[in-house]
């Protein structure tokens, strides 16, 4: 499904800036993360990084397509 994948970050793209304010605005709950990666295995515009263990989401590449927050199995990742 090569096509639902490439639009739907685009798509969530443009509903995600509204009057020119972004509202992207995902983040890893510290706590909760017990590391297993699925999250960033699922990112479409690799936003998700890892260092030492700790995974965060980088805002300014973030699309707030909530993909991360779907394939967690914890529920670590939320919009803020
Ligand atoms: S919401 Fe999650 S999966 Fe979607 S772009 Fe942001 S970090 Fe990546
Ligand atoms: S999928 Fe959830 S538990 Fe796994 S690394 Fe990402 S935030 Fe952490």
């Amino acid at each position: 499904m090569v096509f639902i994948d490439g639009w739907i970050p685009v798509l969530t793209y443009f509903s995600a800036v509204e009057n020119g304010v972004c509202i992207m605005a995902y983040q890893i709950d510290k706590d909760t993360c017990i590391g297993c990666g699925a999250c960033a295995d699922a990112c479409p515009v690799s936003a998700i990084s890892e260092n030492d263990g700790v995974y965060e989401i980088d805002a300014d590449t973030c699309l707030d397509c909530g993909a991360c927050e779907g394939t967690c199995p914890v529920g670590a990742p939320k919009q803020a």
